[in-house]
């Protein structure tokens, strides 16, 4: 009903002779039909499928790297991937644990608060450049099962890391018009802490699995490729997207065999990382603890890192997303932020632009604290209420309409 009485005053005014309002409303109309697509898309994803993806991945319990439980998760994930008609290939490559001093950058949760509380009116920095303001809390990584008070759990999660062989797995919708070029959606399947990280990254994983379940239905054409990537290893140091920019970088944009129209590695264009989407309970107040419920401001935090050689393009796809959550969201507002930071977009920050989008800035708001769940024993499905997995869903539909748009979405008739 608001769609037709919008239509009949824009013929109205048409009427009364404006010419360039009578232009405007003949613009409007293929970018209206390309709105309706999208929004079409967006709508084709829902709160009850995110969180059942979620559960999904939970029950491999922390799925830490280089376990079986790991190895199982990378194996449902696949399934599910394939099961959406999303077809899938593995990365494979070995990891040792790095000697003591001699690791790469991006581990999480190195103390941030020292179980500061109160240091109101302080400022301290963090990490990807960014400062922390205000009252902080402890963060660190959990490494005690008796932390983990379910017993099935603490023997799910018993299973020690050992170094060797790895595989991670993504999947492709290849683009119709110009399957050379495409966009990365990635996150990490991997986690730490004894609980389900359901959150970390649980939240992003399953975000990326629903994107490439609606990508890939069967109505839905892309001009441009679309890559969906699980990352291994993130938490010991990003390796897994390490693993993949060392092993692919020089195979962009070629066709492969000559003629053919495919191209294994089609051009990046763009890399989007999903890490941790849930939890925005706002700052810890000056006991060190954080409130129970989601804040009324929650937000999606979209990061890019001003110190990347491809900062100003970054940002430009970061205004995108940023762009496409107002239009596309339904609950929850983003904001935009240059310190992007140990996630799996970093190795590809200086290639090609990258961001990342979390429940909270990585540096000034996890850092300081913000989520007593992260890296712990608690990062369980059943801690968090449908406004926590709202806000993951929010992301997904922020990330999923500025893809379509870049890509060229439509839907066959
Ligand atoms: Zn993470």
């Amino acid at each position: 009903m608001r769609a037709n009485s919008l239509l009949a005053g824009s013929a109205l005014l048409a009427v009364l002779g404006s010419p360039a309002l009578a232009q405007t409303g003949a613009a409007a109309a293929p970018a209206d039909s390309a709105d309706s697509t999208v929004t079409m898309l967006v709508s084709r994803l829902d709160l009850d499928k995110y969180k059942a993806t979620i559960k999904g991945l939970t029950q491999f319990g922390d799925r830490r790297q280089g376990t079986d439980r790991n190895r199982a998760a990378v194996d449902w994930i696949e399934a599910q991937l394939k099961s959406y008609g999303c077809p899938t290939e593995r990365l494979k490559y070995d990891y040792v644990t790095p000697q003591r001093g001699t690791t790469a950058g991006g581990r999480g949760g190195r103390g941030a608060g020292g179980g500061r509380g109160a240091n109101q009116g302080n400022k301290r920095p963090g990490q990807g450049g960014s400062q922390i303001f205000g009252t902080a809390a402890r963060t660190g990584v959990n490494n005690d099962p008796n932390l983990q008070p379910d017993e099935k759990l603490r023997a799910l999660n018993s299973q020690p890391s050992t170094d060797g062989p790895r595989e991670e797995v993504y999947c492709t919708k290849v683009g119709s018009r110009t399957p050379g070029e495409m966009y990365i959606i990635g996150a990490h399947m991997d986690g730490l802490g004894w609980g389900e990280a359901a959150n970390d990254d649980g939240s992003g994983t399953a975000l990326v699995i629903e994107l490439a379940r609606v990508f890939s239905g069967p109505d839905v054409q892309t001009d441009r490729t679309i890559r969906f990537a699980l990352w291994n290893n993130e938490e010991s140091g990003l390796y897994g997207a390490r693993a993949y920019v060392e092993q692919r970088q020089a195979l962009q944009g070629k066709e492969s065999p000559a003629g053919s129209g495919k191209y294994p590695e089609p051009k990046w264009l763009g890399m989007i990382q999903h890490d941790m989407m849930m939890f925005d309970h706002g700052m810890p107040g000056p006991d060190g603890k954080v409130a129970a419920d989601q804040r009324r401001e929650a937000d999606v935090n979209i990061e890019f890192q001003s110190s990347s050689k491809m900062a100003a393009e970054s940002q430009r796809l970061a205004w995108t997303v940023k762009a496409a959550n107002e239009k596309y969201a339904t609950d929850y507002p983003a904001a935009v932020g240059p310190h992007m930071t140990n996630t799996d977009s970093t190795p590809f920050m200086d290639v090609v632009p990258s961001i990342s989008l979390r429940e909270n800035e990585r540096g000034a708001q996890i850092g300081g604290g913000w989520d007593p769940h992260w890296h712990q024993p608690t990062d369980l499905f059943s801690t968090f209420s449908d406004a926590d997995f709202r806000l993951g869903l929010n992301a997904a539909q922020s990330t999923l309409g500025a893809i379509a748009q870049l890509t060229g979405a439509t839907l066959k008739k």
